[in-house]
């Protein structure tokens, strides 16, 4: 694969301090092409490009936003096989979920706010016979949009989408782990007429370009998805600028079935919620919770299912778990599983890389789904997020019990509750503390609704019209109706 290049201002250009980052594919372990190891100085050509674009396009009629939009969501699409195999072999994860999932959502993302920038945002109070506010939502200016390896052109789009659509320009940032796709976005950018400067892509370290842009003083909004470690490391540096900060973190998701639930249809679902993309989801049940009376059934099938997991080539169209996104994620998520031992759970299937892989995956970074019993709420297992492939399974008695074990975190992301009961889905879905509770379902996402989490899951939400507040600054215009004295 060619070298990657940054996008400034509608051009592929080098690293200006010339420095390189090897780009590794997961499934073989071999060098995939080379990236930018860009740093304070791409940033700032950046800024300049998307500055001077700035005037133009946050001044232009949102339907002209919207043309551009769609069209980039076209480019997409008329890409969507290419770009589908370039996110397999960059992330490793399994090509049917790209193709079904990743690259399809991208240009739904783009599509869906494409559609948001023909809104009219401004708000009219009348102050009785006194005044007539106007409350108008202009955009904020330079935006820093960074994003993670789990998802890449997925959640890169999601924040291009409202960003752009707002009447911001941008300087984004895709993971270095995974910036295959988001450099062809920024060619395909160019190819579909986005003005020069609007969308400005540059790859690098989060402690090189993404340091930079949170640190660059003429960015007064960062939108940022990635891990709780690294939010609170943006927060401390973006705080005291006063800079807006959107800020989607990790997870610990606790998938709650109770004994009244529709088996069949939690067990499917949990296994998917267990271990898609080899459970490198942010949105991942990994604490299933489960009642006393149902317990082995449910141990049992989840077991059986993950043992049933076609492990392989992720360029295999029957691939079901593909590679983890390097050694080192691999080798953190064996540690976790190794410290389950530690803490006395017991490894019911999986705790080591597969054995049989085919001849060009010999190198890659594998890892069997793993399902794990046997723990407390308080051990760090349950506690700290993993994100690979591993679930715990541990009983409860009642349902107050459910609750307070699904609380029993930092994180407050999201979960899911398996029940026939109306009722109960309703209590217990407003006791547990999460942005998004899914009952009798999972991952069942509808653009428009808030998406985000409590506590240290993250600050403020994507989505909708949420995407829209945060990427404008409401401004009022107070006029007074007849004389005032
Ligand atoms: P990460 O925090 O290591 O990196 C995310 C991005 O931030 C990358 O582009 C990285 O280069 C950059 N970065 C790192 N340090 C930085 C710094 N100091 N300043 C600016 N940028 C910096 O996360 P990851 O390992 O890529 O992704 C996995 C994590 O993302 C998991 O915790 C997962 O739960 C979380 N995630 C959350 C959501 C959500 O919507 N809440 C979605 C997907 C993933």
């Amino acid at each position: 694969m060619d070298d990657l290049r940054n996008t400034i201002n509608g051009c592929q250009v080098d690293p200006i301090n010339g420095r390189w980052l090897d780009n590794i594919e997961p499934a073989t372990g071999e060098l995939l092409g080379r990236l930018p190891d860009s740093d304070g100085d791409d940033v700032q050509l950046a800024f300049e490009a998307a500055s001077a674009a700035f005037e133009g396009w946050s001044s232009s009629d949102g339907t002209v936003r919207s043309g551009h939009l769609h069209r980039l969501a076209d480019a997409v699409e008329a890409h969507l096989e290419e770009l589908a195999r370039l996110e397999s072999i960059d992330n490793g994860k399994p090509i049917a979920l790209a193709r079904s999932v990743d690259i399809p959502r991208a240009v739904a993302n783009l599509r869906f706010f494409a559609e948001a920038a023909l809104a009219d945002r401004t708000e009219e109070f009348i102050t009785g016979e006194r005044a007539r506010n106007l409350v108008h939502r202009d955009p904020v200016g330079v935006v820093g949009l960074i994003s993670p390896w789990n998802l890449p052109l997925y959640l890169l789009t999601w924040k291009i989408g409202p960003a752009l659509a707002a009447g911001n320009t941008a300087v984004a940032k895709p993971s270095e782990l995974t910036p295959v796709t988001a450099a062809r976005l920024g060619e395909l950018s160019v190819e579909a007429g986005l003005p020069p400067g609007v969308l400005n892509i540059v790859h690098g370290h989060g402690a090189g370009a993404g340091e930079a842009i949170v640190g660059h003083p003429g960015i007064p909004a960062i939108s940022f998805t990635g891990g709780t470690v690294t939010g609170s490391r943006i927060a401390a540096q973006a705080g005291p600028c006063f800079k807006k900060l959107s800020l989607e973190l990790g997870g610990k998701n606790p998938n709650i079935i109770f004994d009244d639930a529709d088996l069949e249809a939690a067990l499917v679902t949990s296994l998917r919620s267990s271990f898609a993309n080899q459970g490198q989801i942010c949105l991942c049940g990994s604490r299933i919770l489960v009642h006393t009376s149902i317990q082995e059934r449910v141990v049992d099938a989840i077991v059986e299912g993950a043992r049933g997991l076609r492990v392989g080539d992720p360029l295999e169209d029957k691939t079901q778990q593909g590679a983890l996104v390097s050694s080192d994620h691999r080798d953190k998520v064996h540690a976790c599983v190794q410290r389950a031992k530690d803490e006395g759970g017991h490894v019911q299937c999986g705790g080591q890389p597969p054995t049989a892989l085919p001849d060009r995956c010999a190198g890659g970074f594998f890892y069997e789904p793993t399902v794990i019993t046997g723990l407390s709420m308080e051990t760090k297992t349950n506690q700290e997020e993993i994100f690979g492939p591993v679930v715990t399974i541990t009983p409860f008695d009642t349902e107050e019990e459910a609750i307070a074990m699904a609380n029993a975190t930092d994180y407050g992301l999201s979960a899911t509750v398996w029940t026939t009961s109306e009722d109960r889905a309703r209590r217990v879905s407003n006791a547990i503390d999460a942005g998004t509770v899914w009952v009798n379902c999972w991952l069942l996402r509808d653009l428009r609704v808030p998406f985000g989490g409590v506590k240290h899951s993250g600050v403020g939400r994507e989505g909708g019209e949420e995407a829209m507040h945060f990427f404008t600054e409401a401004k009022t215009v107070c006029t007074a109706q007849g004389t005032t004295t």
